[in-house]
């Protein structure tokens, strides 16, 4: 497949692309990581015909606030998001690990963050949106609307499809994201569908007051030897959603990356930050007795924000680094377990922990919510891909989420076959042939998988 490189510095230029209809790959800060960036050539090589890729990150961008809602037009990131929001007293409510991102891409993705543990997940911040349809023209969608209610929805035919979707739906309603969008409400439509159905070219996030909050570390055995403290602070957070916004971890082979000198603790220690809300903090710490006891007071210290953000930032992009130095396509695992489910999950990490490749362990821990990353060289693949096509039929046995945030992209599409029903097909073609009729957005993206793809 041969790759053209547009790049559309005004709105008319990229509605120009648009309706020239030709089959595109819209891209924004290029973090994504379920596509090949960096090999995306190759990656495609053995596909026919040609695929523009259409570069966003240059189109004009802005950020406001109205009332308690911040209004984002273009490729504004995270990070620039976070600090107009900061100036105003407001915050924002998902903090993705990667700051660089776009947001608008993020409602793409359905990216959520270390702070989803406390205020949900994106895809309730976004009050509206606008999007671009294949004729170049605009058009509005709102929260407040469900798609039922929408001329697509109107006979029964596409009403049957879409109820039986959403009762597919029901065993993954805790999940951050399940394997295939929510398509509840209007804004459903452009939420993970990953650029499948439109460009998203503004939206409207919800704030809050911004207010202080305390970084406590825990310094916890390797997991791999011992998970009991592990599972036990996980137990104790999951009523205190109220009171702790994030609960992360960062395992002992992770923090490894980190010069001696910035590692917090010693080698051989996991690491478990939470950020909790200062206003609660005495009674937090009232509560967080028994477990101060089992992992000792000289294990649990205070940190700043700014290093706090440093450490979790730092880990995955070296992960990251790392699999594209060994010229490997990323390896990493994005699953959230049912919380009863949690242990097994971690038993299956400590046995991928035991064939002798490199790995590490990281992510959204009070979620469930865990990256485990293998570091293979270019031989050790087929034994690090074996596991993880173990893994995804384990998952869906398990009734877990295989990609909670990083979404499907091109890399994950091999292990949709354990996740998808026909309903999943017929809705996906369907909204492919309203939304899409040209199939120019992302043709080669999850909702034009065919059934009989399936084994
Ligand atoms: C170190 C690291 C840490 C990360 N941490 C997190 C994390 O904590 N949480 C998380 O969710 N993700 C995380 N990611 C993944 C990535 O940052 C997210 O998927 C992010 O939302 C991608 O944004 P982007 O601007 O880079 O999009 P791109 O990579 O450019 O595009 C991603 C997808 O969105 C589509 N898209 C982009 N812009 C638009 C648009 N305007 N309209 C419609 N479709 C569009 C593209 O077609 C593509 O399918 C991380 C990645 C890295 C490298």
């Amino acid at each position: 497949m041969k790759l053209n490189h547009v790049r559309p510095l005004t709105l008319d230029q990229l509605s120009r692309h648009l309706q020239a209809g030709g089959p595109s790959f819209f891209t924004s800060s290029k973090t994504s990581t379920v596509i090949p960036y960096d090999q995306l050539e190759l990656y495609l090589g053995s596909r026919n015909g040609m695929l523009d890729l259409v570069d966003l990150s240059l189109l004009p961008k802005n950020v406001d606030l109205t009332d308690a809602t911040l209004d984002v037009t273009g490729p504004i990131t995270w990070q620039e998001a976070r600090a107009f929001a900061q100036s105003k007293g407001r915050e924002i409510l998902t903090s993705p690990t990667e700051e660089l991102a776009a947001m608008l891409a993020g409602i793409a993705t359905s990216a959520t963050g270390e702070r989803c543990f406390g205020f949900g997940s994106l895809r309730d911040q976004v009050a509206q949106l606008e999007y671009l349809d294949g004729n170049g023209a605009r058009h509005l969608l709102r929260h407040d609307r469900l798609l039922k209610d929408r001329p697509e929805f109107a006979d029964s035919h596409a009403k049957n499809i879409l109820e039986r979707y959403q009762h597919s739906y029901t065993s993954y309603k805790n999940f951050k994201n399940a394997p295939f969008p929510r398509f509840e409400r209007e804004t459903d439509l452009m939420t993970g569908t990953e650029g499948q159905l439109g460009v998203i070219t503004q939206a409207s996030f919800l704030t809050r007051p911004a207010t202080e909050s305390t970084f406590l570390f825990l310094l916890l055995p390797k997991w791999e030897t011992d998970f009991t403290r592990h599972l036990a602070v996980f137990n104790f957070v999951q009523s205190k959603r109220n009171m702790i916004y994030a609960c992360e971890l960062l395992d002992d082979q992770s923090l490894n990356v980190l010069p001696a000198h910035e590692r917090p603790g010693r080698a051989g220690q996991d690491l478990i930050f939470l950020e909790i809300d200062s206003y609660h903090l005495d009674q937090f710490m009232g509560d967080f007795a028994d477990l101060t006891d089992l992992i000792g007071e000289d294990n649990i210290f205070e940190i700043s924000r700014q290093k706090c953000r440093e450490l979790r930032m730092l880990v995955p992009r070296a992960t990251f680094e790392a699999n594209s130095r060994m010229g490997v396509i990323k390896m990493g695992t994005d699953v959230q377990m049912p919380p009863e489910h949690f242990s097994l999950l971690l038993e299956f990490y400590r046995e991928c922990s035991q064939i002798g490749l490199s790995y590490n362990l990281f992510g959204h821990f009070g979620d469930a919510h865990l990256h485990f990353n293998f570091l293979p060289t270019k031989e050790q693949i087929p034994l690090a891909e074996k596991m993880l096509d173990r893994l995804y039929a384990m998952v869906a046995s398990w009734s877990g989420s295989p990609f909670a945030e990083h979404g499907v992209g091109l890399i994950k599409q091999k292990y949709m076959r354990h996740f998808y029903q026909k309903v999943h097909f017929e809705m996906f073609d369907y909204l492919k042939k309203c939304f899409d009729p040209k199939n120019q957005f992302f043709p080669l993206g999850f909702m034009s998988l065919k059934l009989e793809a399936r084994p």
